[in-house]
This record gives C-alpha cells, sequence and structure tokens, in this order.
C-alpha cells in the first residue's frame, strides 16, 4: 500500500494536541513506512517546526500534506468512523478494542468507501472525555498496567503497522479459482458420523462412552477447516481401517469356531 492507494487515502491518523513536534515527525515517519500518508493536527503546539522535519527522516511529502485545526470536530470532517487510542479507560462509556479489530473495522470502512479517522491524544494527558466521545470505539494498546504509556509516535506505529498486515492479508487471501472447496457443515456431519462408526469398529472405545472423545475430535477437525479433497483422503483412510477391522474379527472369529 502507498500513501496514494484507495484504502490508505481513506484514513486519516489525527493528532490532538501534540506537544512535542518531534513526535510529530516520528509519527509522520511511522505512517509514511507502512503506507499511510494523511495527517491531520489538531492545535499542535509548535508546527511547522524544524525538529519535526528532522525526526520525519524524509517523510516530508506527509508533513507537507498534514491539514492543521482548531479543533477535533473540523479535524474528522467527512469521517464515519473514528476510533480514539487510550492507553487508559476514562470514565467514557465506550467499547474498549484491540489494535487489530481496530485494523479490521477501519478496513471495512474504507472498503466501503468511508472515511476512517484514528485519533491521538497529548503526551502528557491523553485525550479528554469529550474528544474521546467523538470516537465509536477506543482503541487500547495491551500494555502493561503499571506502564502503561507509549510514546506517541510509538502508538502511532503499532496501529499503523496492524493496518498495514491487515490489508496485505486482504490482498495476498484472493479466493483461488483452482482452489479446492472448503467442506460445508453437511460434509463435516457426514464425516463425524464416519469417524464415529470407525472409531466404534476398530473398538477403539472399549467400553466407554464416546461423547466427550467425540467432542474432542470435533474441536480437533473445526480448526484444521477441511477442503473436500482432504475430506476424501479422510473417508478412504476410515473405510480402510474399518474394511481392516473387519478382516480382524472374522479372523478371530474364525479362529475362535
Ligand atoms: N498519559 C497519557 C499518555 C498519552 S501518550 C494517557 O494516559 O493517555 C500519547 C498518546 O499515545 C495517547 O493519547 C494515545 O493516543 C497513544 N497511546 C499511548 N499509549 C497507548 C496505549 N497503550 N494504547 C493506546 N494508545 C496509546
Amino acid at each position: 500500500m502507498s500513501p496514494d492507494t484507495d484504502l490508505a487515502a481513506r484514513i486519516r491518523y489525527v493528532l490532538v494536541r501534540t506537544s512535542h513536534p518531534g513526535n510529530i515527525g516520528s509519527s509522520a515517519r511511522a505512517m509514511r513506512t507502512m503506507g499511510f500518508g494523511r495527517m491531520a493536527l489538531v492545535s499542535p503546539f509548535r508546527f511547522p517546526d524544524r525538529e519535526a522535519s528532522a525526526l520525519a527522516a524524509g517523510a516530508d511529502d506527509v508533513l507537507e500534506g498534514a491539514v492543521v485545526s482548531e479543533g477535533l470536530v473540523e479535524a474528522l470532517a467527512g469521517t464515519s468512523l473514528a476510533l480514539g487510542l487510550s492507553a487508559r479507560r476514562r470514565g467514557v462509556d465506550l467499547e474498549e478494542i484491540s489494535p487489530r479489530e481496530a485494523a479490521r473495522r477501519a478496513l471495512v470502512a474504507a472498503a466501503r468507501g468511508e472515511q476512517v479517522a484514528l485519533v491521538f491524544g497529548n503526551e502528557r494527558t491523553g485525550l479528554e472525555n469529550e474528544e474521546l466521545a467523538r470516537c465509536h470505539a477506543m482503541v487500547r494498546i495491551p500494555s502493561v498496567d503499571d506502564f502503561s504509556s507509549l510514546n506517541l509516535s510509538q502508538a502511532v506505529q503499532v496501529m499503523a503497522y496492524e493496518l498495514r498486515v491487515a490489508s496485505l492479508g486482504e490482498v495476498a487471501a484472493p479466493v483461488r479459482a483452482d482452489a479446492e472447496p472448503p467442506a460445508d457443515a453437511a460434509q463435516m456431519e457426514r464425516f463425524y458420523e464416519h469417524l464415529a462408526q470407525m472409531l466404534d469398529d476398530i473398538d477403539f472405545h472399549k467400553g466407554r462412552a464416546p461423547t466427550t472423545i467425540m467432542l474432542r475430535l470435533r474441536k480437533l477437525f473445526q480448526r484444521a477447516q477441511m477442503d473436500e479433497r482432504e475430506l476424501r483422503v479422510m473417508h478412504g483412510i476410515f473405510a480402510d481401517a474399518q474394511r481392516m477391522a473387519q478382516i480382524a474379527n472374522t479372523t478371530l472369529k474364525g479362529n475362535k469356531d
């Protein structure tokens, strides 16, 4: 994703009342490395500034394009989803989500053509309650309780990274035309029936109730998300096991007779 792709262009990073111009520069760099270029600054303490440019380390295009406004409402203009980054809850009744979930929601919205804002607070005071109240959810990077606050630009980096990974996943995992179709629920039910029958035939249960083990095996095979070809292989294995069990039973019986 480069800064001019449609999705990236619909996601803006809003830095509210930033005290240190160096953090604005580092944030621009963090964004740029992950393919983002839209920065909005709400009442920055000092901007433009030499320190911001120095720490941007070449991401000057992001700084040059930064839109400065006086209030958050103005910075959020046109957005339909705002996610507020905060190290701690502040008595605001707002859903708390992880950076990963935030990235997912942001991309879904951006893919629908919506504009999305990620809102970051002041270095010392964070986001005020009124600012968080403008957001649809609060994003908390799961840091430790007794030292929870990341440097502003590092919080920007975490969020930009999650968005980057999520967007690469979307591109990298298209459904291949020649891929085997995944097994559906009915096919899985038939698979479990065959599995249970086969276990019975090979006398796996030895008098124990099969309920618990079948639940365990269900969990295991649900996790595997098998496709139809894999399912056919498993049915083949079960059928062979059943055939061998039958041969063994017949032989045993023959020996007894
Ligand atoms: N003392 C402030 C810390 C602000 S750090 C506070 O408690 O909020 C500057 C900004 O970086 C924060 O406003 C937030 O947007 C972001 N940030 C820092 N640590 C974070 C974390 N653990 N989770 C989410 N955002 C975080």
